[in-house]
């Protein structure tokens, strides 16, 4: 069953039991069903959606870069949209609009990729997560969905602690499980291949076109003679130009289904997890204080 198809029953159901209850004095009356979109609610309703996530807001955050020659230009921002959503449906939190202002340098000679600044990604993501939190979302859980923000974002992460914020900024980044499920027929699945490809028949399978997913070549072309523990800006050119990797042709709706199935959950856990913290804050807000004073700190 997807989560659609489970959520559809759930709403159903609900409907169907809710025009059964009899409406006495003492029934207690259900919370109105909250949309989890940010920009859907009205203004007293997201201050409830604030209420009932405990302050728990989502970032899903994608890019518009090529991906390979069958799937759209904003694969990783539908993807972690769909899987966002639907999480926050299992466990409410609320979900900032759509989000694509990330690191994507390395495809900026493929038509219709928008790559901004360093300093225009780390000031707009500051000024953003800083916003959601002025706006009572003290706790932002930025999931990411797309592999080249996999610096970026525990990067800004770290860098909360150069002043104090009275928010904890989370960073969600898994889009796949590590074994398990339908098996895989490539070797190599890093962008547009067979996993990314999988989960698009399953969020967009509309902008999906598989039969075009063997016109460029997604090999590992290994341009680059260095060591593996060398790093280079120009590592994934070297190694796929086409920006391409992994071959998109061996996607099924199977491992789409599975794969976008244990996002959905990966991510609802993750919120009911941080939901539950208590301490990272409380240590942020030590830290912060110890910090202005470091001569007084004692082991
Ligand atoms: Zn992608």
């Amino acid at each position: 069953m997807t989560t659609s198809t489970r959520s559809t029953i759930v709403s159903i159901l609900l409907t169907v039991s809710l025009s059964t209850i009899p409406s006495t004095s003492q029934t207690q009356a259900p919370q109105p069903k909250l949309s989890v979109h940010w920009e859907e609610l009205t203004a007293a309703d997201f201050r409830e959606g604030i209420h009932r996530s405990q302050g728990t807001c989502l970032l899903p955050f994608g890019i518009l870069e090529k991906h390979g020659p069958h799937l759209p230009l904003g694969t990783d921002l539908l993807d972690v949209r769909y899987a966002a959503l639907h999480a926050a449906e299992q466990e409410y939190a609320v979900v900032f609009p759509e989000y694509y202002f990330g690191q994507i340098a390395e495809a900026r000679h493929e038509p219709g990729t928008i790559a901004y600044s360093r300093e225009m990604q780390l000031a707009l993501l500051q000024e953003t997560t800083d916003e959601m939190a002025r706006n009572g979302c003290k706790k932002v859980i930025i999931v990411n969905g797309h592999g080249g923000n996999e610096h970026l974002l525990p990067f800004f992460a770290q860098s909360q602690l150069d002043k104090p914020h009275d928010y904890v900024v989370y960073v969600f980044d898994r889009r796949s499980p590590e074994s398990g499920g339908p098996p895989k027929k490539s070797t190599i699945d890093m962008h547009a291949g067979e996993s990314e490809t999988s989960k698009m028949m399953i969020s967009r399978p509309d902008t999906v076109h598989l039969d075009r997913a063997n016109t460029e070549s997604g090999a590992d072309q290994h341009r680059q003679n260095l060591p593996e523990d060398v790093y280079t800006g120009i590592w994934w050119y070297a190694r796929f130009p086409n920006h391409y990797s992994g071959d998109g042709s061996a996607a099924t709706k199977e491992l789409g289904k599975f794969q976008m199935d244990w996002w959905i959950d990966a991510v609802a856990k993750a919120i009911r997890a941080i939901k539950a913290d208590e301490v990272s804050l409380k240590l942020q807000n030590e830290f912060y204080e110890k910090g202005k004073h470091p001569l007084d700190t004692q082991p």
